[in-house]
């Protein structure tokens, strides 16, 4: 029986699509919800019968993403949970986190998914200006969103995480700086920083092709990122990854084993998976992921082994945004290739002060951090540069 402790259900349905949003999700549904909750349960239990997770009660995590998985019944996410402990044999989660939105949760759920078994709160805020968020496309205000907030701290819940956006058009610097110390003054103990990206196919995305919209200049992106960065660290945050910001013993468990390379196991549609070098994902629409289990077919699409080229890739690419950086002996390990080589492509990253050293290891100083996937990529470039 092989081992996994690492598993993330995503919940395909919101009540209504965000401006910006590229996640798969659909509008919901109770009658589709019901089924693709069936066919989710048929996927846990038909995988479980090749992994074993074997009590492993310090360092099993569960992620419920989307989507919206604050909008199913808590008796629902219970339910799920019992059988992925039942089937991997898993004691009990150390971490087990549930996404919320503001307009979904109330102080009585929160207490439901305490019982259920859900100790990690993660609360899509995303700012606190109710013109911002409305721009967004978000169906919450901030009253709501603070309201969240409270009635999960009330609930009993000690481990939350906000989400925020910045870069977003028309936002200052200052409602940024405004909304987190609103947050940090609840004690709230995870900040999620993300930038917002243009990604394709979004109603975003058409109205910033046609110039109705202009996104903020890079500049202006930074200072705001580093303006939060300042203001966090200050208040005892640490920004142990790119876009995430803990205090200290409060970092994601779940998503620190995808970034060191854990190995994960995904449910529902468009979940990826990780084991021993295989990657895989299911289908993406909720319709044929159904279609397929209740036909007793596997809802996975794609599946590769990744190469050690691609292994070293991604080994770069995760752990250049974390602040403990990487070890150099392992990067070149996976690639097979002499230490030396790699340290001759890192040493003008150093010497310019993109990069520091330290023993093995070497990471990005601060004020490089957002600079983190172009800097990786370009290691990536120039290491494979070395070795044709
Ligand atoms: S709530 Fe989240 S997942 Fe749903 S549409 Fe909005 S951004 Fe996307």
């Amino acid at each position: 029986m092989l081992d996994v402790r690492h598993f993330y259900i995503h919940i395909p349905f919101c009540r209504r699509k965000c401006r910006y949003c590229a996640f798969y999700s659909l509008e919901y549904n109770s009658a589709m919800s019901a089924q693709f909750i069936d066919s989710l349960k048929q996927e846990i239990y038909r995988t479980s019968k090749n992994y074993s997770g074997g009590s492993v009660y310090e360092n099993s995590t569960i992620f419920f993403g989307g989507g919206t998985p604050s909008i199913l019944d808590t008796k629902t996410i219970e339910e799920i949970i019992s059988l992925i402990r039942s089937e991997f044999d898993i004691e009990n989660f150390s971490e087990a986190t549930l996404e919320c939105n503001p307009e979904s949760v109330s102080k009585n759920k929160f207490e439901q998914l305490r019982n259920a078994g859900i100790n990690r709160i993660s609360i899509g805020v995303q700012s606190l200006d109710d013109v911002i968020l409305n721009f967004l496309g978000r169906i919450h205000n901030s009253e709501q969103a603070l309201d969240a907030v409270d009635a999960a701290i009330d609930a009993g819940f000690e481990n939350i995480s906000t989400d925020f956006i910045f870069g977003i058009p028309g936002q200052t610097q200052q409602q940024i700086i405004g909304d987190i110390d609103k947050i940090i003054v609840r004690n709230v103990k995870h900040i999620s920083f993300y930038s917002l990206t243009v990604e394709k196919g979004t109603p975003l995305a058409k109205s910033v092709a046609t110039g109705e919209i202009i996104m903020p200049s890079s500049d202006e992106i930074a200072e705001q990122y580093y303006s939060a960065t300042e203001l966090l660290s200050n208040a005892g945050f640490v920004n142990y990854e790119v876009s995430n910001f803990s205090l200290p013993g409060y970092e994601c468990q779940h998503n620190l084993a995808y970034w060191n390379g854990g190995n994960y196991l995904g449910f529902g549609p468009a979940a990826h998976s990780f084991y021993d070098n295989r990657r895989w994902h299911n289908v993406k629409s909720v319709g044929e992921y159904i279609a397929r289990l209740q036909m007793g077919k596997t809802p996975m699409d794609f599946s590769e082994i990744l190469s050690s080229a691609e292994r070293f890739e991604e080994y770069i690419m995760l752990r250049l945004r974390l602040a403990d950086g990487f070890s150099v002996k392992t990067a070149a390990e996976i690639l097979s290739i002499d230490v030396e080589i790699l340290w001759s492509v890192l040493k003008k990253f150093i010497e310019s002060e993109k990069m520091f050293k330290k023993g093995d290891v070497v990471a990005l100083n601060t004020e490089n951090r957002l600079l983190a996937d172009g800097i990786a990529a370009k290691i990536v470039e120039e290491v494979f540069d070395e070795i044709e």
